[in-house]
């Protein structure tokens, strides 16, 4: 089958070429619960380039070569003996967290922080591929009317996002502000997250126009071009009060100090993109009684939840598709901030 797979690191993606697509051999079922899934679409993620640029180094549980993808979706091409909820042809969201389904967390029903989680397409060969092994566990099936290729993004964008503004819609009252930075592959999914769960007042931050033009098209209230003085602008807004939470897509750079400056006394920061580094004042802590929260992925529970939102129409998720050959193009025009919405590579 082909597949495109990393072989090295390259920190600064200086290489027009960071996956290398190629034949490789089919993988097998091994054990009974095993099902063989057909990639139908796989989101390209912005952790992707953050594991080309060799960030998750030290949690890999395969040496490279391997094959990336984590945002997966396709039909189920053959199954293991045990495997009873799903059979050959049927339409499969793939989560991508591998949980062993007892640990506390697991049996808590937070099997997004599973205390021997392994991410497919991460720490393990993904969905880059005509073909994808995974368990049955990892499988939701699709409801009708939900297209495999155009739904890859949900239970990774998808998924990340919803968790995150269910998490604020639980702490914030209605009519609140909340800030979301990073309109892409996350932020135009938290935004519609925000709309169909909440009646918060929405700031959208985005870097780049096609950020922006995404963010007015999806109805945020006010949107904030990144590029020039965004705290400013956000305070302004708010009446120097700042935003109730801000939800931050980016992580890296500028943005996670931007992000605390443009937090009301009191309010939330919700930690989402990464790559950066967060460095506060403990008194500034202390005075302003801020809180910082860290979002990884979503539990299973959350990803139905938001494939029932999907095939009601209330969040639909904007793909610009790559066929796998194209990977490396589409790589670089993330990179670039020229993708609307989320990339999807196409077997
Ligand atoms: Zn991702
Ligand atoms: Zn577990």
């Amino acid at each position: 089958m082909k597949a495109a797979r990393l072989y090295e690191y390259d920190p600064d993606l200086r290489t027009s070429e960071p996956l290398k697509i190629e034949e490789v051999p089919e993988p097998e079922i091994h054990e009974s619960l095993d099902v063989m899934v057909r990639v139908g679409g796989a989101g390209l993620c912005r952790t992707d380039i953050h594991i080309i640029q060799g960030l998750w180094d030290d949690a890999l549980v395969v040496d490279p070569p391997y094959i990336l993808g984590h945002e997966n979706a396709g039909w189920v091409e053959e199954v293991g003996a045990g495997v009873r909820h799903v059979k050959p042809g049927d339409p499969v969201l793939v989560i991508p967290a591998l949980t062993d389904g007892v640990c506390h967390a697991c049996r808590r029903g937070e099997d997004n922080q599973c205390e021997n989680l392994v991410w497919i397409g991460i720490q393990k060969d993904g969905g880059f591929a005509d073909l994808m092994v995974v368990k049955e566990r990892n499988l939701i099936t699709l409801p009708e009317g939900l297209d495999p290729v155009k739904a890859a993004p949900l239970p990774d964008a998808g998924l990340t996002a919803y968790h995150t503004v269910k998490r604020a819609a639980a702490l914030l009252h209605p009519g609140a502000t909340v800030a979301l930075i990073g309109i892409g592959g996350l932020g135009h999914l938290g935004l519609q997250a925000v709309r169909a769960l909440t009646s918060f007042r929405l700031i959208a931050i985005d870097i780049s126009e096609t950020g922006l033009e995404l963010a007015r098209e999806l109805g945020a209230d006010q949107v904030v071009d990144a590029s020039s003085h965004p705290v400013e602008a956000v305070m302004e807004i708010t009446e120097d009060k700042g935003a109730d939470a801000v939800i931050d897509f980016v992580g890296e750079g500028d943005v996670p100090a931007q992000a605390l400056q443009m937090t009301r006394f009191g309010g939330y920061y919700f930690v989402v993109g990464y790559g950066g580094k967060i460095d506060v004042p403990t008194m500034e802590m202390i005075a302003t009684e801020k809180k910082i929260i860290g979002n990884l992925g979503g539990t299973s529970s959350e990803l139905m939840e938001l494939v029932a939102l999907s095939a009601r129409g209330k969040i639909e998720i904007h793909t610009q598709a790559f066929e796998l050959d194209r990977i490396n193009e589409a790589i670089a025009d993330l990179n670039a901030y020229r993708i609307k919405g989320r990339a999807v590579v196409t077997p």
